[in-house]
């Protein structure tokens, strides 16, 4: 009897391990017609094995008209990779082939779609300056945040 309560303390403990992983490695953003993420500011915890961005867009427009991804850059970098990203065009996710200023970004989504990107955050500096930025044109004037390496 007693081993027994052990034994389910234990699955327990292992159980509430797992879901605090989950709560602390990943993060859901949502994107709408209005072109608004609904968080100002996202932080990653830098000692994740991974870490998950969920990008889901509740509004009804497609993705050529209100399309919206995310993507992940320094602060400093935020605005040419904006402005270069138009150039590179909706089959590109507006974002330049191997652009290293855009440390993650996921692909562009319409109205009632949802994706996700998962990166390792090791390289991050804790404490560093990061932006969120959405790379459709035009839309980071509204669609950008703060990033916190923590
Ligand atoms: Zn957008």
């Amino acid at each position: 009897m007693k081993m027994l309560k052990a034994m389910s303390m234990a699955t327990l403990l292992s159980a509430l391990a797992v879901s605090a992983w989950a709560d602390d490695c990943s993060v859901t953003i949502d994107s709408s017609d209005q072109m608004r993420f609904d968080k100002a500011t996202i932080t990653i915890d830098s000692s994740c094995e991974a870490f998950t961005v969920n990008v889901t867009h509740s509004g009804k427009l497609p993705r050529n008209v209100m399309g919206h991804n995310w993507a992940l850059t320094k602060t400093e970098d935020l605005a040419a990779v904006a402005r270069d990203g138009i150039q590179a065009g909706l089959d590109n996710n507006y974002v330049l082939p191997n652009d290293g200023r855009v440390l993650a970004y996921t692909p562009i989504i319409g109205g009632g779609e949802s994706t996700s990107i998962s990166f390792d955050p090791s390289g991050l500096l804790v404490g560093g300056e990061y932006s969120f930025l959405c790379t459709f044109p035009g839309h980071s004037a509204l669609m950008k945040g703060a990033v916190v390496v923590k």
